[in-house]
């Protein structure tokens, strides 16, 4: 059985989506949550959080900017004590163009998003947790990481990149009681994505052999788990969450011949 009770939460774009559903389940499972993230709504899920009676808190933070993260992790800690988990969550991926289009302020800014935010997250958290000998990280990149996304080379690049700062933080804390691990969700059924157009998504789903969408509970609970003490050995390791869609779904002859 999972519990978290009595840690501390800390998880970036949790206003909606993947982060959100994180946030919901951590809590469930005991811990309190601090939010940063740079969108208002996050005040609606801190209200949800407290309604199940844990502690919460939105720090309105860009965590591109080293400045603003290292306010937001003191004002976090201060208000709600030292950070035992922290989930690397906030991520965009509006910068679609063909490389030979994109311009260097698009790729900078998913770089600093993408990429900078978690290694400013990691730099002003993991010290503290190595002092106190446990913690628990978790990045979202995305199956990206290792497939590529056609005209989103700035998203994938930051996604793979991401990979290579878990393993590192793995060798520098594993030691010291903290597991960093990431998580490499395929397509999950976040506001984005159902609002894609029908045809775009449909495409989507004929891809996954489980022939769904992911939820974003799905992810939430997966995340819960690497956070929790039954994870312990499991470190520096990326896991996909895709349905199976990184399989190779090619099918030669008819699948009606082949039963036959
Ligand atoms: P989402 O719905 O777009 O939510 C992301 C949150 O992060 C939003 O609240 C966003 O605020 C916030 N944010 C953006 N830039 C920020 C910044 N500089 N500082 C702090 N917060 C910032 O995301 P999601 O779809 O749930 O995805 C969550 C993570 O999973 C991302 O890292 C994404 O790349 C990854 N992922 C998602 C999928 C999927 O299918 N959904 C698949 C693979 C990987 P705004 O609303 O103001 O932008």
């Amino acid at each position: 059985m999972i519990s978290l009770e009595g840690k501390v939460a800390l998880i970036t774009g949790a206003s909606r989506g993947i982060g959100r559903a994180t946030a919901n389940c951590l809590a469930h499972l005991g811990a309190d949550i601090a939010i940063l993230d740079i969108d208002e709504q996050a005040a609606a899920a801190v209200d949800e959080i407290r309604a199940m009676g844990r502690k919460a808190l939105f720090i309105h933070t860009d965590v591109a900017s080293h400045q603003s993260v290292r306010a937001a992790v003191a004002a976090a800690e201060a208000e709600l004590g030292p950070i035992d988990i922290l989930v690397n969550n906030a991520g965009i991926v509006k910068n679609i163009a063909p490389i030979a289009k994109m311009t260097p302020e698009a790729w900078q800014k998913e770089l600093g998003v993408n990429l900078t935010g978690p290694f400013n997250l990691i730099q002003a958290i993991a010290p503290g947790m190595a002092e106190r000998g446990w913690g628990r990280i978790v990045n979202i990149s995305s199956a990206a990481a290792k497939g590529g996304l056609f005209n989103q080379a700035g998203y994938a690049a930051t996604k793979s990149g991401l990979l290579g700062l878990t393993q590192n933080v793995t060798l520098e804390y594993a030691g010291k009681g903290i597991t960093c691990n990431a998580i490499l969700p395929g397509v999950i059924g976040t506001e984005n994505v159902m609002a894609m157009p029908g045809e775009i998504f449909d495409q989507a789903v004929r891809m996954v052999p489980t022939g769904r969408v992911g939820e974003p509970k799905e992810v939430a609970q997966l995340i819960a788990f690497l956070c929790s003490d039954l994870a312990g050995y499991i470190n520096g390791v990326d896991i996909l969450i895709d349905g199976g869609a990184a399989l190779n779904t090619v099918v030669l002859g008819s699948r009606k011949a082949l039963r036959n």
